[in-house]
């Protein structure tokens, strides 16, 4: 179909395949990710973006909506049609008396916590600092503060979004209350977000927080001892054990690089002395290889893994919920581990719980709140070279580990299936979630992300005489309501 071309009154940069900027501009943060585009409509603005959703609806070809560039399947490009880019909205508000902060849509981790850290405040979010606050948002959001804080989502108190017919709509808990539960990690599925409002909390700024590190070898001991004493700590401490060979940074002594190592990667949101006494058990278990978990700034730990992740290496991911660190899993794990290949290649494994289980189940469109660990296991090469037996590792590790799975995390999902996506919402929401879809965004416009394709259009029911009604359809009330 023709379409109109995006008006001179477009107040942003219009990138199209031939100009300068556009091999540069159709990367992501993947760099096993290479599509090209049609469009990149870097908006600078509300308006910007309703052009660009109407423009893109009429012109019938995909659309991707980009912010941080940071979904992990690199679901934020496309192969032709349009990118809707919200990068250039970097706007941050904070209200330090209400504790609130305002947000736009191309706003990244760091830069939100820079802001809100000048007021001794932040918004739990993410482990990588470049990372976009609008998918991890969208999606969830776990990190160093969940555990006493919540997700990202459990901060939020108001969206605005642009919908898939260009209107724009505010979600709250008083306006658009099914928008709003839906946009709590339901992802980009009902429209693009222009800005977030959030809640913000007290948070160091200097925090108990860093790596104790122990050969790999010891892993199965540890992580025996890990699953017992993380019963024990306050939700102020959030952890995460992270299997690689140690990498060739900054923060660690050259000796160590490259040695296989796993790391218990601590973060105590409260009183500094208070961490210590938290912590002093997990020291105690056995002499650890190096301790870098000393008071730093909150902002320092946000960044720790920043180098770890850069932008443009080949990443693939496999990912998982378990119950319980069970010996089965440990051992998997363990085993698993020993066998990673590449010096780039590491996997979390995150400690949920605290105040993210007390959120209740179905308060938010998020699923898998009771879940007692989340493994990210991460494929990293340079580049093509090594890339496919490093994926299929991770593969090995997450089908060792597949029947131990009870759900997984929207934004760590790569491009694997309605299944998939189903068991990270489970059927209830799931359903809750296709209707919602199919309110603001019946044609699927927004398809590029973990899809929820909409429930399909009742039809409506035909007149039938009360005589014709069969005893069971009559009985048990359910004709006509699907
Ligand atoms: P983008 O690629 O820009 O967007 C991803 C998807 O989100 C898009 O395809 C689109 O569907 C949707 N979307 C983006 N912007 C909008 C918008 N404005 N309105 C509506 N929909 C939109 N997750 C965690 O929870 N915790 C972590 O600690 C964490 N660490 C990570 C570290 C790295 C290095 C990476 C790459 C990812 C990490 N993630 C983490 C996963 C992350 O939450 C998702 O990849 C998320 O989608 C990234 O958001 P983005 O805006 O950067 O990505």
């Amino acid at each position: 179909m023709a379409t109109a071309p995006l008006g001179p009154s477009f107040g942003g940069r219009l990138v199209r395949p031939g100009d300068p900027d556009y091999d540069e501009d159709r990367r992501v943060w993947n760099g096993s990710v290479d599509r090209s585009p049609a469009l990149i409509a870097h908006c600078a603005g509300v308006a910007d973006v309703i052009d660009a959703v109407r423009f893109a609806a009429a012109s019938g070809a995909p659309v991707a909506v980009r912010s941080g560039g940071h979904s992990f399947p690199g679901q934020s490009v496309c192969d032709g049609g349009t990118v809707i880019d919200l990068s250039a909205l970097r706007g941050i508000r904070v209200d330090p008396a209400a504790r609130t902060v305002r947000a736009q849509a191309g706003v990244l981790l760091g830069e939100l916590d820079r802001e809100t850290q000048a007021f001794g405040l932040a918004v739990p979010s993410g482990i990588v600092t470049h990372t976009g606050i609008a998918g991890l948002t969208l999606g969830g959001g776990i990190g160093w503060l969940m555990r006493k804080y919540g997700l990202t989502v459990d901060q939020l108190l108001a969206v605005d979004l642009v919908t898939a017919d260009g209107a724009l709509v505010k979600a709250s808990a008083d306006e658009n209350p099914d928008l709003f539960w839906g946009v709590r990690g339901g992802g980009g599925n009902f429209g693009i977000v222009t800005e977030f409002t959030y809640r913000l909390h007290p948070v160091g700024p200097v925090v108990l927080a860093g790596p104790i590190l122990w050969p790999m070898a010891e892993s199965a001991r540890l992580l025996r001892f890990y699953r017992e004493w993380i019963t024990s700590v306050p939700d102020e401490l959030t952890t995460a054990v992270v299997h690689r060979k140690a990498p060739a940074v900054g923060y660690l002594p050259p000796e160590v690089h490259g040695k296989p190592v796993v790391m218990v990667v601590c973060c105590y949101a409260g009183p500094v002395e208070e961490g210590q006494e938290v912590l002093r058990p997990l020291r105690a278990w056995g002499p650890p290889l190096l301790d870098l978990c000393t008071p730093k700034p909150f902002t320092e730990h946000q960044a720790l893994f920043d180098p770890s992740f850069p932008h443009g290496r080949w990443y693939y991911f496999k990912s998982c919920d378990v119950d319980r660190l069970s010996d089965e899993v440990i051992d998997r794990t363990a085993e698993h581990a020993s066998r990673i290949a590449s010096p780039l290649t590491a996997f979390p494994i995150f400690q949920l719980g605290g105040a993210v289980a007390r959120v209740p189940e179905d308060a938010t469109a998020f699923g898998g709140r009771h879940s007692g660990h989340t493994f990210n296991i991460n494929a990293t090469t340079e580049g093509p070279e090594g890339f496919e037996a490093e994926r299929d590792w991770a593969r090995g590790l997450w089908s060792a580990l597949a029947p131990h799975q009870t759900g997984v995390y929207a934004n760590f999902l790569m491009e694997e299936g309605e299944d998939r996506v189903r068991q990270a919402y489970g059927p209830q929401k799931y359903r809750r979630l296709q209707e919602l879809k199919r309110r603001y965004d019946p044609g699927n416009l927004f398809r590029l992300n973990q899809n929820i394709p909409p429930a399909p259009t009742p039809v409506p029911a035909r007149h039938t005489p009360p005589s014709a009604v069969s005893g069971a359809a009559a009985s048990s009330g359910r004709s006509g309501d699907r």
